[in-house]
């Protein structure tokens, strides 16, 4: 059985990382309830200063929303340890020269919403789609048949409109029912594949994890913070999806450790490609 990353990080996690990201669900919750270790190691890094961010592509819970979820687990978490998908959507807006345009926006970004955070202008009614110059995905349950076909239409008329899809994940542990929940990377590739079998192709624009945005907003987010310039191979993205953490913490050259407490099992990890070949494994938090 591998060890533990608290154990490596106390034996020679200190010098050999200057940040730690941590996935949530999987890695350091399962639900809401803390997986072994997690509340331990995230007091330790507390006590020791040492710096770490929850990196999520829950971009349906605001920060303060996400750590209240967190803490009602208790799994000690406070708002400025949250940095979520939709956080990027101020680098999204400086880098698109975005001017203010209303933007169409499907499901919720958080209260308070992400998009709001980063000064768009977003309209959740349909009705208000021909004034739109472009579509976020949001998430989250709201109604989807008005949102979904008026968002059909308005490509069909626009097909050069940006389509910003804010969380990739196809699906997740629903907070709803027991079950799965369809997430909006879903949604946002069906609208894709309808548009296709009309003759029009559309490209996302996809932020989270396992995409390069989230980790360029990460970055930038992380040299503030220290006041210094990182190196990527000095900053550990601990996961527990190959798909998302690991191949993302690869694509974009960060340490990735695999924990091996939630969707991957140790076979699943031997058999990885190798972009999403983990370069530690760890048999948990
Ligand atoms: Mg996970």
């Amino acid at each position: 059985m591998p060890e533990t990353f608290t154990s490596f990080f106390l034996r020679c996690g200190r010098e050999r990382f200057d940040a730690i990201l941590f996935d949530i669900d999987g890695t350091l919750s399962s639900g809401v309830c803390p997986l072994p270790g997690a509340r331990e190691l995230l007091l330790l890094l507390e006590a020791e200063h040492f710096p770490y961010i929850l990196l999520t592509n829950d971009s349906c819970n605001s920060h303060e929303e996400k750590a209240a979820i967190l803490r009602g687990g208790n799994i000690p978490v406070t708002a400025e340890r949250i940095y979520s998908c939709g956080d990027v959507l101020k680098y999204w807006k400086k880098e698109s020269r975005y001017n203010g345009e209303l933007l169409f926006q499907c499901g919720k970004l958080g209260n308070p919403s992400y998009a709001v955070q980063a000064d768009i202008n977003v309209t959740t009614d349909p009705a208000r789609l021909p004034e739109c110059k472009g579509v976020i995905f949001g998430e989250g349950a709201y109604n989807w048949q008005p949102a979904l076909e008026g968002v059909f239409n308005y490509f069909l008329a626009n097909p050069q409109a940006p389509l910003i899809v804010v969380n990739p994940d196809s699906y997740w542990p629903s907070c709803t029912h027991s079950g799965m929940g369809i997430g909006s990377g879903a949604q946002a590739r069906f609208i894709c594949a309808v548009l296709k079998d009309a003759g029009i192709i559309v490209e996302p624009l996809y932020i989270g994890k396992p995409y390069p945005p989230i980790y360029q907003g990460i970055m930038a987010e992380l040299e503030e913070l220290l006041g210094k310039k990182i190196l990527p191979e000095r900053i550990a993205m601990v996961g527990d999806s190959l798909a998302s953490d690991i191949k993302g913490a690869n694509a974009n050259k960060l340490c990735s450790c695999l924990v091996l407490s939630g969707i991957t099992t140790p076979e699943l990890a031997a058999q990885a490609s190798e972009e999403r070949r983990p370069e530690m494994i760890f048999s948990g938090v």
